[in-house]
């Protein structure tokens, strides 16, 4: 017996994209401590103080034991209170409400909010669920409102998605740029490598390109204050010195990249009707459908000041571009001299101008040298952003253009806040326009590979792409969508302008299931409330944001009767028939080729040719599998499990393991090869970065001495998704025939753009938001743990001392924060942690006392649908 013994296994860590190594500590079947794994090549046995309480967010006192749905009189009422119910009856209420909106609105009247925080099975389960089994492609994870634009910049850059550089070249590089990020809150235990870096090599520089000076400042050695939105006219003004002083690497350029230029008159991705705006939000609307340009980006576009730009909005149009000429590239950058983007750009009113110039030649100085290997990184900063693709694709040109891309110890990085953004949302697919491995729902023969790796019949899955996460919220709001199933996310605490979703999520049409270990916020905006397992209560895999794929296994039961996400989707799909959804199906907008009554077609025929009948549910079509087929819980084995140094091959079933085996078919060959579950499971295996090519991982992509994939010519970037394009100049196409893209990055031209909302005469400061080093996302699981409540129990609005006082306000008062979307409160705080420049303002979202996201805009870049948590306009008062 190994009783009252602890024993150690390995795990990850539960929160930030970084994707540490932890040990976890169980015993008697309760997981009792978490240490940083000393062999994690990710961490080296460190963690940060959210990583080290990993066990604690396992046990809060209000860990939620049953499913909890409103009843009146035994009954569900919207209007009820919410009472236990066994899972029978909470999925048989469930399937009822869902089979209610489908027979109604058909597929798109369905959704899932998904997660970056979901396991790969999980994530797998999900994907195929909603795009096979209810032929929708309403599923977008909350990774849609901290990464879409990077997923973009991936997309038209290099023509697939993540990162080529990994962690290492932390210590093999001697300059490191953050645009926007505050890697010392955000992504700690990566911090401390660029601080080990910093300190022990001397010659090591960073620089941080922010909008207020925050904890990253004080290991920097320059902290440039820009203004709000303006980080794109900065990296026009390096391009236009890399280009200017000849410091083009024209042998790489001209071997590895073409140069493109897209459309500029594009939106902000908000909602296309003033319907259900609030009063004050009008003009802001109006100013969206007619954008009149104003004398910086007349300056920085070559265009009039005042001229009325007809507007492309979201999606297809916004993301179109053409190749142009080196000499078009360097033409438009053109204006972006030292003093234009300096004077557009400047964000501290107190820093005199010669200084600030002077930095921006020092960044550009730094970049361009010869001598430096150069690595970028970004995050939130540069993605929440309305022009959130452009900027990631900016900096990604700066980096081609010197050829410090892909390469050890240079690179441009885009780091992800999510455990598994890269692994569960963006490598499985579960946005609402993707298929796994980088598939798109559009494309013909992705659709074709999918359904015939999942063993439906051809035409099962949606060609329309879904609504994405800000889409579907609206959905609730205009009564499109009237069934949302929230699983791993608190969507009514993280999305923007969320007065708006609050309203909707009660609106007697809509069901709402929310899914979560404790009662969140949204909970209490759910009609149906149901308990879930936690991290080392379950098997999984992560992916962070090095492309490195981590499982661990299950350690311990979940409370009462929680269970896992995997657990309640094959309960549900048993529930659902297929004649219940594959049958002939309604989709509004649906114009392709091959749906000309815009409808998808009744593929029942087809699924009883190949054997499968009309009354089978969506479980026995999508998960039933002679390995997995008698789901049991709590897991009667699991101490064996734990116990055990088998490898899981020899133990008994458990779901995860074939699910993740048939999404590792979508991988091989195709560039994002992954290694089998029993690998990454084994007990000495510490994560490997894909492609996995015969066992062995890839440290850089498009590399030749690294990446299989690269067969000739030192790079080559895959441009799988742009074979070609046409040909045009900086404001649109002069060829529409298509020249053929073979195998190069795209280096592209994109003005600065004015931000759809900016403070004025009502709304006078600006609001960034973001999170802390103390807490997780919306504090659902580390304001649950005792210590790190305690560590930072509010989230404080960070102002400048000048600011606060002219509006009466000292350190700890309560000041109003309101916006044209509501008001709220917080505590003032001046001089800690965040120094802000005059005229901005900082809150975290994690405080459901809080509630940040009452006044946040919800403006998306256009192409990405990425919202801009980081530029409302607000006004500050005494509460
Ligand atoms: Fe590492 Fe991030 Fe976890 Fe901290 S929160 S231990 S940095 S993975």
């Amino acid at each position: 017996s190994t009783e009252g013994t602890v024993v150690w296994t390995k795990g990850v860590c539960r929160f930030c994209g970084t994707g540490c190594g932890l040990l976890v500590g169980t015993r008697d079947g309760r997981v009792i401590a978490t240490k940083g794994d000393p062999d994690a090549p990710v961490n080296r046995g460190l963690n940060c103080i959210k990583g080290y309480f990993n066990a604690k967010i396992l046990y809060g006192k209000d860990r939620l034991t049953q499913p909890l749905m409103r009843r009146t009189n035994g009954k569900f009422d919207k209007n009820g209170k919410f009472e236990a119910v066994s899972w029978d009856e909470a999925l048989d209420e469930m399937a009822k409400q869902f089979l209610r909106v489908y027979k109604k609105k058909g597929p798109t009247g369905v959704a899932i909010t998904g997660s970056g925080q979901y396991t790969i099975p999980e994530a797998y389960a999900a994907s195929k669920l909603v795009k096979a089994g209810w032929r929708s492609n309403n599923l977008d994870p909350n990774a849609r409102l901290c990464m879409a634009s990077a997923v973009v910049g991936f997309y038209q850059v290099f023509g697939i998605d993540e990162p080529a550089n990994n962690y290492s070249d932390i210590e093999k590089c001697n300059t490191m740029i953050l645009w926007g990020n505050n890697m010392a809150e955000a992504h700690p235990v990566l911090w401390s490598r660029v601080a080990d870096r910093k300190l022990t090599h001397k010659d090591t520089k960073i620089i941080n390109v922010t909008t207020y000076r925050n904890m990253s400042s004080n290991l920097a050695d320059q902290t440039i204050i820009f203004k709000p939105n303006t980080d794109l006219a900065i990296l026009n003004y390096i391009l236009r010195e890399i280009v200017k002083r000849d410091a083009v690497d024209h042998d790489f350029v001209n071997k590895h990249c073409i140069f493109a230029a897209g459309a500029m008159d594009i939106g902000y991705g908000m909602r296309p009707t003033d319907k259900y705006a609030f009063p004050a939000e009008k003009d802001v609307q109006a100013k969206q459908n007619e954008i009149k340009l104003d004398k910086w980006e007349a300056i920085a576009q070559g265009r009039k000041e005042g001229q009325v730009v007809k507007q492309t909005q979201q999606g297809g149009k916004a993301g179109a571009h053409w190749s142009i000429t080196f000499e078009e590239f360097k033409k438009g950058l053109e204006p972006y001299t030292l003093d234009f983007v300096a004077e557009l750009s400047k964000g501290d009113p107190d820093e005199p101008m010669e200084e600030y110039k002077k930095k921006l030649v020092n960044l550009a100085d730094t970049m361009i040298d010869k001598k430096n290997d150069v690595l970028s990184f970004w995050c939130m900063g540069a993605n929440q952003h309305q022009r959130g693709v452009w900027v990631n694709e900016q900096i990604y040109a700066v980096h081609l253009l010197l050829a410090k891309h892909a390469r050890p110890g240079n690179g441009a990085f885009s780091l992800t806040g999510q455990p598994s953004a890269c692994g569960s949302a963006r490598e499985v697919g579960t946005f609402c326009h993707r298929l796994p491995s980088d598939l798109l729902v559009a494309a013909k023969p992705a659709r074709v590979k999918s359904e015939k790796i999942w063993g439906v019949p051809e035409k099962t899955i949606n060609p329309k792409v879904g609504q994405a996460f800000m889409g579907i919220l609206r959905g609730l709001e205009d009564d499109s969508i009237n069934f949302l199933w929230t699983q791993v996310v608190n969507p009514f605490q993280a999305a923007p302008n969320s007065n708006h979703w609050l309203k909707a999520a009660r609106h007697p049409d809509n069901f709402i299931v929310v899914a979560d270990a404790y009662p969140t916020f949204s909970c209490q905006y759910a009609d149906l409330v149901l308990p879930v397992a936690m991290i080392f209560e379950k098997w999984g895999l992560y992916g962070n944001a090095e492309r490195r794929t981590q499982g661990w296994q299950q350690m311990a039961n979940p409370p009462g009767e929680a269970r896992t996400d995997l657990w309640t989707m094959m309960e549900f799909a048993k529930r659902i028939k297929i004649k219940d959804c594959w049958g002939e199906q309604p989709v509004p907008g649906l114009k392709v080729e091959g749906y000309e009554d815009g409808k998808l077609p009744s593929v029942l025929d087809a699924a009883k040719e190949m054997g499968i009948d009309p009354e089978a549910t969506l479980y026995d079509v999508l998960y039933a599998r002679d390995d997995y087929t008698k789901v049991a819980w709590p897991d009667p084995d699991l101490e064996s499990k734990i116990n055990s140094t088998a490898a899981p091959a020899k133990l008994n079933w458990f779901p995860e393991k074939a699910l993740f085996n048939e999404y590792r078919q979508f991988t091989l060959g195709d560039g994002h090869d992954l290694a089998d579950f029993n690998t990454y499971m084994n007990s000495t295996t510490r994560g490997l970065m894909w492609p996995v090519v015969n066992g062995k991982e890839t440290p850089y992509r498009f590399n030749q001495d690294y990446d299989p994939y690269v067969k000739e010519d030192g790079y080559q970037f895959y441009g799988k998704l742009f074979k070609a394009i046409p040909t045009g100049n900086l404001y649109g196409v002069t060829d529409p025939k298509p020249v053929p893209l073979p195998n190069k990055a795209k280096i592209f031209y994109r003005p600065y753009a004015a931000p759809v909302e900016q403070p004025d005469q009502n709304y006078d400061l600006w609001l960034c938001t973001g999170r802390i080093l103390e807490h997780w996302h919306t504090g659902s699981m580390t304001m649950r743990v005792p210590e790190l409540e305690r560590a930072q129990p509010n989230a404080f609005l960070y102002m400048n001392p000048d600011d606060a006082a002219k509006r009466g306000l000292k350190n700890g008062d309560y000041a109003t924060v309101e916006s044209r979307r509501g008001k709220i409160s917080a505590i003032v705080q001046t001089n800690q942690r965040n120094f802000m420049p005059k005229g901005t303002t900082w809150l975290a979202f994690f405080d459901r006392k809080v509630q940040t996201n009452q006044v946040v805009i919800d403006a998306t870049d256009p192409i990405s649908e990425e919202p801009d948590f980081k530029k409302s306009a607000v006004k500050v008062y005494k509460a």
